[in-house]
């Protein structure tokens, strides 16, 4: 008898299980997303209020059931406790439990799980200080080609990917999509446009989803973002405004919005590898017509040229950029560091003025975790 059969009696206590791991791994995070951002380390003080700074005890940490208990007030002070601590810890918890609904007794749990709460982090350090943390998108990187590697090896487990080149391609075609995305919008719009975090969260997204998931997860980003975008952009834009004075100059040129020569590097880079890939895959197709296969050859070439134009327009102003900014222009960068700032505020300065994209990916790559197959199933039923 297969192991999933023996443990399905234990369904119902694993699905509490769950949400209660979910709760505790949820509270790990909001750790995490407070402390990375202030740049201190996750592990070492012990959890203490922010406002008085008194050492929390073990019995007002409980996830959920203590900032119910306390009445969202700290024991200490008195100070109000943020509503974002137990949002994370329940919003983590039902995560939890509808990986393991999904994919029950499999190996794909436990991973998605990880996955899971690494885009909570994500979700709610870009939306507090618009910064992706690369402590989630390197590692989780490195840990999505592992994942493939295992996947390769357990055929039948309901791992999303297929195999360490399915996942090497999805990380090629998120840094693809958004380096192009963004270099676009930096050379037509001059405003810097999603910033080298999404790169690198769209390329983990891709090292877990293989490249159809980077396709779905953009396309059900993309679709959240513009039913919320409007409303998102008018909350943030009004917060900025309260909280700093420079926002209101929009740059006006390329010197305020800095080209990324790292962003324009890797589109040349994953230009070239994609198109090597598919002119691999569409001249060893032998189902397609030769009719349709002459067409895709063609376009992958048109958008080939593209990419590569862009990025190395994007680098040759980088070069002259870097040439002028240290002549009459003093840059922002510049006055920063005059200013004796840290190198942590000014990229934060900085990432203000880029799109919050972040939240939207994190949450369409979740959304194709869960529904990938069933939305592509409908797509082709219905084209
Ligand atoms: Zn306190």
């Amino acid at each position: 008898m297969p192991i999933t059969q023996v443990l399905q009696p234990l369904h119902n206590p694993f699905m509490i299980a769950s949400f209660v791991l979910g709760c505790v791994v949820g509270s790990f995070c909001n750790v995490c997303i407070s402390r990375w951002a202030a740049g201190e380390s996750v592990i070492r003080p012990r959890s203490r209020c922010p406002k008085c700074l008194n050492a929390i005890a073990w019995y007002d940490n409980i996830p959920l059931l203590s900032w119910l208990a306390l009445g969202a007030k700290c024991r200490h002070c008195g100070q109000p406790i943020s509503w974002k601590y137990p949002l994370v810890e329940g919003l983590t918890g039902a995560l939890f439990m509808a990986v393991f609904r999904r994919f029950g007794f499999d190996i794909a749990t436990p991973i998605y799980m990880a996955l899971c709460a690494g885009l909570v982090i994500v979700t709610f350090q870009d939306l507090a200080d618009w910064t992706i943390p690369n402590e989630i998108t390197l590692p989780g990187i490195l840990a999505g080609l592992g994942v493939s590697m295992l996947a390769m090896a357990q055929p039948e487990s309901m791992l999303r990917v297929a195999d360490p080149i399915d996942s090497l391609d999805g990380i090629a075609a998120g840094c693809f999509i958004i380096c192009l995305m963004d270099s676009v919008v930096v050379l037509l719009l001059r405003k810097p446009g999603m910033g080298f975090g999404d790169v690198k969260l769209l390329a983990m997204l891709g090292a877990f989803l293989g490249w159809r998931g980077v396709i779905g997860t953009l396309l059900i980003g993309s679709l959240i973002g513009s039913v919320f975008g409007v409303a998102m952009i008018l909350y943030f834009r009004r917060r900025q405004d309260a909280e700093t004075h420079e926002t209101s100059d929009q740059p006006a040129n390329l010197q305020d919005a800095p080209i990324d020569p790292v962003a324009a590097a890797a589109l040349g880079a994953c230009t070239v590898y994609l198109a090597a890939r598919c002119f691999y895959s569409l001249t060893n197709e032998d189902m397609m017509p030769s009719e349709l296969r002459r067409i895709l050859i063609i376009a992958a070439a048109i958008v080939t040229a593209f990419a590569l134009i862009v990025s190395g327009i994007s680098l040759s102003l980088y070069a002259r950029q870097r040439k002028t900014a240290s002549g009459k222009h003093p840059s922002r960068i510049a006055e920063h560091l005059e200013g004796g700032a840290q190198e942590e505020d000014l990229e934060i300065t900085l990432q203000g003025h880029y799109l919050p994209f972040g939240p939207y990916l994190a949450a369409g790559g979740i959304l194709f975790l869960f529904f990938g197959p069933e939305l592509y199933q409908w797509y082709t039923a219905t084209l």
